[in-house]
């Protein structure tokens, strides 16, 4: 598929009351990729969130929004939120529709593959364009292994979901959007399973696969009280504690900070692994981070491997004396 000066739609994902940087990044990735493609948006809320998400919009490198709203986007349903996506796809018709491959998002963009029959690509970390104009999106296989180029072929259109936090945002993302349409929409709500209520997590902290530095500790932290060695750490850099599965199936940590195959993929600037033997099934979910320091008394423990940074020691030795170093840094 060759994208030329063809229209691409972005999945713009918010907060609430911010649009997320993971919608700068996708715009950022698609104007590398095709900067002459015309780069329209679609958002999703309900009418009291409007006004300052489209403030907030204005100030993106698109150069008109689609804007669906309506009450039962309070709540998040992949049927509904796919059919209001399909809705603007009929209206807009792009070559592309690009979201993020956060959790919702991508949930979204399956469901809509299969409501539009178009094809998918998922979970891409990079695009492309060859020499011949074709576009391609980068995926990674085999436990990162290797890295598949995949294009669509005798397509109308087509979806891709990007990982975020792999593209760094530059200015191309930046403009003035000032062009909204309103797309009229009627819920859906033929969901097999129907969520009722959503509690937000009460820590209030930073989602792993949205962090910039992450310190995670694993089966070498040894209880659940002793992680607040690595919360102390966490805390002094402004990173966020993960964990591995051994730590999470020892019931130390909660699910949501398990990294790895069965958990999240994370790609923070600095990912600092305590206590963690570097197992394929974690490293399948941290190793494109920029920075990878590890600390491990083995200093045959296989995260040495992919560490850009190792320290063979006692986490409970280490982890404090950085934690105080980092904080005489930081506090001048
Ligand atoms: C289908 C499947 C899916 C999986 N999914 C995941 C996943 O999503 N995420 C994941 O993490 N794992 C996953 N696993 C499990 C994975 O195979 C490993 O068992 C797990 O990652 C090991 O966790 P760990 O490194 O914390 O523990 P271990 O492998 O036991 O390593 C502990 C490390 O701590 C070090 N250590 C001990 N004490 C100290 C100390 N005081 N100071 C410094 N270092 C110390 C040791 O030297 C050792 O290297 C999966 C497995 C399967 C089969």
């Amino acid at each position: 598929m060759k994208l030329d000066s063809k229209t691409i739609l972005i999945y713009v994902e918010h907060s609430g009351s911010k649009v997320k940087k993971n919608t700068s990044e996708l715009i950022t990735a698609v104007k590398k990729a095709a900067p002459s493609a015309e780069l329209t948006g679609v958002l999703l809320c309900v009418p009291a969130e409007r006004a300052k998400l489209c403030s907030d919009i204005e100030k993106l490198n698109l150069k008109k929004v689609y804007v669906v709203e309506n009450e039962s986007f309070s709540i998040f349903s992949k049927e509904n939120f796919a059919s209001a996506v399909k809705a603007v796809i009929e209206k807009a018709a792009p070559a592309l529709t690009v979201f993020s491959h956060t959790t919702n998002s991508s949930e979204t963009a399956k469901v809509l593959a299969s409501r539009t029959q178009l094809a998918i690509i998922c979970d891409a970390i990079n695009f492309a364009v060859y020499e011949d104009g074709e576009f391609v999106a980068v995926h990674p296989m085999y436990a990162g292994k290797i890295r598949a180029h995949i294009k669509f072929e005798n397509q109308p259109g087509g979806i891709v979901t990007l990982r975020p936090n792999v593209v760094e945002v530059c200015e191309t993302a930046s403009g003035a959007c000032s062009s909204f349409e309103t797309v009229p929409f009627t819920p859906v709500s033929n969901d097999a399973v129907k969520i009722i209520n959503v509690i937000a997590d009460a820590s209030k902290k930073i989602d792993l696969s949205e962090a910039d530095i992450i310190v995670a500790g694993g089966r070498g932290v040894g209880s659940k009280e002793n992680f607040k060695v690595l919360e102390d750490l966490a805390a002094a850099i402004n990173g966020v504690v993960g964990a591995s599965r051994a730590a999470v199936d020892a019931g130390w940590r909660e699910h949501h900070d398990q990294v790895g195959q069965t958990g999240k993929i994370v790609n923070p600037k600095i990912y600092i692994a305590c206590g963690i033997s570097g197992a394929i099934q974690h490293t399948v979910g941290m190793q494109t981070a920029k920075c990878i320091i590890a600390i491990n008394k083995d200093p045959e423990a296989n995260i040495f491997k992919i560490a850009d940074y190792g320290i063979v020691g006692d986490l409970f030795q280490v982890v404090p004396e950085l934690a105080s170093e980092l904080k005489k840094l930081i506090n001048g």
